[in-house]
């Protein structure tokens, strides 16, 4: 998109001490995290792939331990699909574990193993959209290209103090149009880092920090806290999903899900409306527009097991990876009813 800087309140003189103080105060309070220690291309791909749901202090452990057993994008490449989603359990949202997969197998193949330095083609990788292609070549190649997030909307937002909401492709494309308006004419990484931090550490969801704001004299936001807007959201739709536990000489009973969101990971196995049990468990979820009751019924070993269901030993359980719910769900009753297994159960509780 074109740059319209006619679309932002400041000159250029402004701007150019917005962004300023901005580096100054990023330079003195920007959080030390792992994936800023390093310009590797792979290690900030793997970042803005767990961050993209997730909050940073639970992405420090797993991205440490990822880069452990994933070092590089032939070691990611090379691993199969199976070990991708063990390693990626506890995150959620799998299908970006699918995608980095993807992204590594397509990087050695296309790129022999080297992520190009151009933001249109690294967003032609699985699962890279126009903000995660943005934040990759500002972040790995220093390059002065936009990339808004849901920090960097909320900052712009109120900087601008836009009232047209940010989930329409008009408030998209208002938010863009500012991001790229504000960069540096070169190096871009400390300045995406800069807005992006403001937007963590100061101008807040709720309670914007205005009073020790490094840029409160640009500022325009009449009522911050009410900023940024946002279309209205649909209501849940509520759903029940009912499983049993199904235990018997030290193995449990699981099922691997065949569906596109959660393919390859296992589960409880479902129960139909007609089958009755001790209710053991009732919790509930969040899935897209969903609002879904899962309920936990004690069950008895089936005379055949179906094709996708299959029986794990306590020892083989910590080596599954399961869907969130599923797995929260099952650590509960292994501990309630004494299937305990030490290691599954003290992992990512
Ligand atoms: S002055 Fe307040 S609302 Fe404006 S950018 Fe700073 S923290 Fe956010």
């Amino acid at each position: 998109m074109k740059i319209k800087h006619t679309a932002l309140p400041w000159d250029d003189t402004s701007r150019a001490a917005l962004r300023s103080r901005l580096g100054e105060w990023f330079r003195a309070a920007g959080r030390d995290l792992p994936w800023r220690r390093t310009l590797d291309p792979y290690a900030v791909m793997v970042s803005e792939f767990m961050l993209q749901q997730t909050q940073v202090a639970t992405v420090i452990d797993f991205f440490n331990r990822w880069m452990l057993r994933f070092p590089d994008f032939e070691a990611l490449a090379a691993a199969n699909e199976a070990e991708v989603l063990h390693a990626w359990q506890g995150l959620g949202y799998y299908s970006r574990a699918r995608n980095l997969h993807r992204a590594a197998q397509r990087v050695v193949a296309d790129h022999r193993g080297r992520l190009p330095a151009d933001v249109a083609l690294i967003g032609l990788l699985p699962g890279v959209g126009r903000y995660t292609a943005g934040a990759i070549g500002s972040f790995a190649f220093d390059l002065a290209t936009p990339a808004v997030d849901a920090n960097i909307a909320r900052v712009l937002a109120r900087l601008l103090d836009l009232q047209e909401p940010v989930d329409t492709a008009r408030g998209q494309q208002i938010l863009w149009a500012a991001a790229e308006g504000l960069l540096p004419g070169r190096r871009g990484r400390e300045h995406t880092s800069a807005l992006m931090e403001l937007g963590a550490l100061v101008c807040l969801p709720t309670r914007p920090r205005c009073a020790e704001c490094p840029v409160r004299e640009f500022c325009t936001a009449k009522n911050p806290e009410l900023l940024p807007r946002k279309k209205p959201r649909r209501k849940a739709v509520p759903m029940l999903e009912r499983c049993a536990w199904i235990v018997e000489d030290e193995s449990i009973l699981l099922e691997q899900q065949t569906g596109p969101r959660w393919r390859g990971l296992w589960k409880l196995p479902s129960l139909s409306e007609e089958q009755q049990g001790e209710l053991l468990l009732e919790t509930t979820y969040a899935f897209t527009h969903h609002r879904v009751t899962l309920q936990v019924y004690a069950g008895a070993a089936p005379g055949q097991v179906a094709g996708e269901q299959r029986w794990f030993s306590k020892g083989e359980l910590p080596q599954a990876a399961f869907a969130s719910a599923h797995g929260r769900a099952l650590r509960v009753l292994a501990d309630q009813t004494g299937f305990a297994v030490p290691g599954f159960l003290d992992a990512s509780l």
